[in-house]
């Protein structure tokens, strides 16, 4: 399956991604580590990237699409993979489907985590990430809002979201994102 993890920052698209990634052999493909690795690396991404993520902003879209796309076409992606921080904006949104397209492929389910502002910045604070200082972290919250939140409609449109709650403990919410995931194969 070709899976998209959409929630906010904090909510727990990494943990859980990689837990579904795991459990069904799918690759978890996150962004936000991609960009990390260009950093740590010191490639001209990455520096272009360090400074924009320590302000709480968004790599250009263009950059953006052009990773995932070729990311998407490797050999492990071939029967299925699970993208965590992309799409984050309505193009990057229009781009994927297609890319999907063009490979004659579609997104099976857009798996949507939700949990209230004050506990994602408190999650987000406890984790202590270069780009997790308080007013950073406001800063993504905001743009997840501006330009992330609309993609719910988005694929709520498409019939292809799902939403799970994305408070409880790590099993409750890997419970019902794989309820959710059964949901989606018979759909
Ligand atoms: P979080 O899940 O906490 O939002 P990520 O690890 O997904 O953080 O991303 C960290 C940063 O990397 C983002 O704040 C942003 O600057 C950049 N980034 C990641 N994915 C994208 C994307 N699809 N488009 C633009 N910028 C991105």
């Amino acid at each position: 399956m070709r899976l998209v993890l959409l929630g906010p920052p904090g909510v727990g698209k990494g943990t859980q991604g990689k837990r579904l990634s795991e459990a069904n052999g799918w690759p978890l493909i996150s962004t936000g580590e991609m960009l990390r690795e260009s950093v740590s690396q010191g490639s001209s991404l990455g520096r272009v990237a360090q400074a924009l993520m320590d302000q709480g902003l968004l790599v250009s879209d263009d950059v953006m699409i052009g990773l995932v796309e070729e990311r998407t076409n490797e050999a492990d992606a071939k029967n299925g993979f699970i993208l965590d921080g992309f799409p984050r904006t309505v193009p990057q949104a229009d781009a994927l489907e297609g890319i999907l397209r063009e490979r004659g492929q579609v997104l099976n389910a857009v798996l949507s985590l939700s949990a209230p502002a004050d506990e994602v910045v408190r999650r987000m604070l406890s984790r202590g990430r270069s780009d997790d200082l308080e007013a950073t972290v406001r800063k993504r919250l905001k743009v997840y809002d501006e330009q992330t939140a609309p993609l719910i409609e988005y694929y709520r449109r498409l019939g292809r979201l799902f939403e799970v709650d994305g408070l409880g403990t790590m099993d409750e919410v890997h419970a019902g994102l794989c309820r959710a995931l059964a949901g989606a194969a018979s759909a």
